[in-house]
């Protein structure tokens, strides 16, 4: 039997029979990794209030020779982010940044730089200085360019006339094109949708620089509408996954009074 000692962020927990839970963690090292908990259930002393989602845990977890699912033997909570679980809305924004690691990633493949990404979010929301909005526009570029996906604003995707030399305010985003067209080469529709060339330069500011220094980039209200619509859009295209937690996050996010509530973009 060998183990395995290493920080992870649980992306995911099911029940498995009357007494044990699947959990499926994110290690710096190992990358997404799940295992049983047995009596995670059952017993209230095992594992009791520590595999809460998004929670930053020590674990140890066995192998056995058979290559079957390993054991959590040990854990122990690092950072518990609790002010997330007890606020709606942040909730389900880490619901769906979680969701979306747990889809794409493949099992047993490093990914530190997306390792450090969430870690960096999900504190950050914890902490509450930086809005929920801005962590997500954050999360979600920087997650683009690690997964390969980076949108293109450089220029048309059609005419190729680059982004300052286009002479109109706003252009339209252009998910199956990666990037961007320019109010004579594309017209919004379903999925198409416009977008003003200064948020394009905010979106690009998050995913430069330190993740410390990109979370201060400040948008106004229409900016994060766009920013949020644009990246919600562009992401699932992209992934290839449709995170049943956006569908949840958007639902939320109609009927939370007082806050940023993002419109689709009009023609
Ligand atoms: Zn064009």
């Amino acid at each position: 039997m060998t183990s395995l000692n290493t920080p992870a962020i649980l992306l995911r927990r099911i029940e498995f029979g009357d007494f044990d839970l699947i959990v499926t963690l994110f290690t710096p090292a190992h990358g997404k990794t799940s295992a049983i908990a047995k009596s995670a259930k059952k017993s209230v002393k095992r594992f009791s209030g520590v595999l809460e989602p998004f929670s930053r845990l020590k674990v140890v977890l066995a192998q056995g020779k058979s290559k079957g699912m390993p054991v959590l033997q040990e854990a122990s909570l690092e950072d518990p982010f609790f002010k997330i679980r007890e606020d709606a809305i942040k909730t389900v924004y880490a619901s769906y940044w979680s969701e979306l690691i747990y889809l794409w990633m493949a099992d047993g493949e490093p990914q530190e730089p997306l390792y450090r990404l969430i870690s960096h979010v999900l504190a950050e929301l914890n902490r509450g200085e930086t809005p929920v909005e801005v962590l997500s526009i954050l999360f979600q570029m920087r997650f683009l360019s690690l997964a390969g996906f980076r949108p293109n604003f450089d220029h048309c995707h059609s005419c190729k006339t680059c982004l300052d030399q286009i002479r109109h305010a706003s252009v339209v985003s252009d998910p199956s094109t990666g990037g961007i067209a320019c109010p004579t080469c594309g017209i919004p529709t379903n999925g198409r949708l416009k977008i003003s060339k200064g948020t394009l330069k905010q979106l690009m500011w998050t995913d430069a620089g330190s993740l410390e220094r990109a979370a201060r980039v400040r948008f106004a209200p229409t900016a994060i509408s766009e920013g949020l619509n644009f990246l919600e859009a562009f992401v699932p295209f992209h992934t290839g996954k449709s995170p049943k937690s956006l569908k949840v996050l958007r639902a939320v996010r109609q009927t939370m009074g007082g806050r940023v509530i993002p419109v689709a973009a009009k023609p």
